[in-house]
């Protein structure tokens, strides 16, 4: 498309186009449900600059974007030195979730957590190359998002070019960014949930609170449906009412939605049940992840809805601390 348009104008860069859409490959080996699969949602981007050392600062700062994205997905992530393999070009980084499914072999190095890619580290495979150390092991990795400076690889022989400031024109300097976008969502699952319940990443999570209310016909159920409705009044307001799945099929028992709403995996499940309109004190039961339940009074279950929303909203604008040293986020993710 750039060549087809070529010379642009030095004004019109840098540059960066990109696309979110579905892809299609006629795979063979089809497996682990969306982690393989025939179709997918990609997210790629191609930058154009006028020269390698631009094009070098533009790698940065999507390479920042990048590691700010997965930090702020919260699932341990590395980020290895990739072979440059046939996209070709001079520097290369791809984003691994650590997961027995995956793929890849990486090395990781134990005393300061470097990673690569055995493919590139296979002649120097007996010592790590950033602190020498001997202690590397072997880790299974998912492929999350890859970069590349690309330089003039398609550019040249293609014909993308533009009029640089004297009027002449010249080869633009390119790189490429992607990020499979399904395959996060699965790979996160993967790697997050346990065989009884799924746990999401929580900006990825459909719904942040989901509220069961009594059954049907039980004797509490009058009583404490006066408090299920004053709790989702708050709770839309608290989170937002997108953010709130209210489970009414009251002809269910209390105990096969909350089973469910487990395996499903909301952050926080709020039960109004018989305990919530006993005489004194009266309790609703707050289910978090990982088995933990909580018997809290209204006003505390609303502070923790609060304290779930105020920290997603955190996590979104980045106000969360993200790891700024550039030097750890190069080898080893958040966590790990
Ligand atoms: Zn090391």
């Amino acid at each position: 498309m750039l060549a087809t348009n070529s010379p642009i104008s030095y004004r019109q860069l840098p540059l960066r186009l990109y696309q979110i859409g579905p892809k299609f490959r006629d795979e063979l080996k089809t497996r682990f449900g969306l982690m393989r699969a025939k179709e997918f949602l990609m997210k790629d981007m191609y930058s154009f600059d006028v020269s390698e050392e631009t094009a070098r600062e533009t790698y940065a700062i999507v390479s920042v974007a990048y590691n700010r994205l997965f930090q702020q997905l919260e699932v341990p992530f590395v980020k290895v030195n990739a072979a440059t393999g046939m996209m070709g070009g001079s520097v290369s980084h791809e984003y691994h979730y650590v997961s027995p499914v995956g793929e890849d072999t990486l090395l990781q190095c134990s005393s300061c957590g470097f990673a690569g890619n055995s493919e590139v580290l296979d002649s120097q495979a007996d010592s790590c190359p950033s602190c020498k150390s001997r202690d590397l092991k072997d880790v299974r990795g998912v492929e999350v998002a890859h970069t590349f400076l690309l330089g003039d690889k398609y550019s040249k022989p293609l014909g993308a070019t533009f009029l640089n400031t004297c009027g002449k024109p010249q080869t633009l300097l390119m790189g490429c960014f992607g990020i499979g976008i399904t395959r996060v969502i699965a790979a996160a699952l993967e790697v997050l949930s346990t065989d009884q319940e799924l746990h999401w990443p929580m900006l990825v999570a459909p719904y942040d609170v989901c509220v069961i209310g009594p059954k049907q016909g039980s004797r509490e159920q009058p009583a404490a449906e006066v408090i299920e409705n004053e709790l989702l009044l708050n709770v839309g307001e608290l989170c937002g009412h997108q953010e709130l799945l209210h489970d009414d099929r009251k002809e269910l028992t209390i105990g096969k939605r909350l089973l469910e709403a487990k395996r499903l995996g909301h952050p926080l499940i709020i039960v109004v049940g018989a305990k919530a309109v006993q005489q004194d004190a009266p309790k609703l039961e707050v289910h978090l992840s990982r088995g933990e339940k909580l018997e809290l009074d209204l006003s505390e279950a609303l502070k923790l809805v609060a304290e779930h929303s105020h920290y997603k909203k955190s996590l979104l604008k980045g106000s969360f601390q993200p790891d700024k040293d550039e030097s750890k986020s190069q080898s080893v993710g958040h966590q790990l």
